[in-house]
């Protein structure tokens, strides 16, 4: 089986740059930014091109949820500013969630979701993605679960494998329902994960196709 991704997708880079990103996502990309030099410096240059279309576009009315995904884009950068990758502490919580993990991973009052996986969740979206971090005991596997939409995962702490390969410290990952697998977090250490689920009743892509009826009598 084909290895899966580990990186986002540019096009997924060049929306968080745009802030047009739902805030869950933005806070997976920026989780993987402050581990990953190459993306970080991809964004930058993004931000930089985005920046020279700005000053050559005409002033217009921003709309209220351009002006809410634009704080909260400033609220990431903010926190970005300060987090290069080479300076990051491989143990420590990501400088986007610090706002939700102040005191660190072992602190915070998880929830037994089977004997090897405890989650937190972090927040809702206003789309309805659940954004939670996952923790799976060391050899531990999560139970199979599935979910209409996309799942993001970044992996904040030790490492797991599946079917399609070994993932790391840092690695991006988005899977949909078609994606079926069985991961299991590595023996010597537990894994952390920043998971984001979207919403039950969101249909995205091939889904929406299938379940929109008006959609899909235009393919008869
Ligand atoms: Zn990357």
């Amino acid at each position: 089986m084909e290895k899966i991704l580990t990186h986002p997708v540019d096009e997924l880079l060049a929306s968080f740059s745009a802030a047009s990103l739902p805030l869950s996502q933005a806070l997976c990309i920026s989780s993987h930014l402050e581990r990953c030099a190459a993306c970080h410096q991809k964004v930058q240059r993004l931000n930089g091109l985005g920046s020279e279309l700005m000053q050559q576009l005409k002033p217009s009315p921003a709309s209220s949820e351009l002006k809410e995904r634009m704080i909260n884009r400033l609220d990431i950068l903010t926190q970005e500013t300060h987090a290069r990758p080479q300076e990051t502490h491989v143990s420590s919580v990501p400088r986007c969630l610090q706002q939700f993990i102040q005191t660190g991973y072992d602190k915070l009052p998880w929830r037994r979701v089977s004997p090897d996986i405890h989650n937190y969740e972090l927040c809702r979206d206003s789309n309805g993605a659940k954004v939670e971090l996952l923790r799976i005991k060391a050899g531990g596997s999560p139970t199979t679960h599935t979910h209409m939409g996309d799942e993001y995962t970044v992996i904040l702490e030790g490492s797991f494998s599946d079917e399609t390969g070994l993932y790391h410290q840092g690695d991006f990952l988005v899977r949909d329902a078609r994606h079926k697998h069985t991961p299991v977090a590595s023996q010597d250490r537990e894994c952390i994960c920043l998971a984001v689920t979207e919403g039950p009743i969101q249909f995205t892509g091939f889904f929406s196709r299938l379940l929109n009826p008006f959609v899909r009598r235009s393919y008869t």
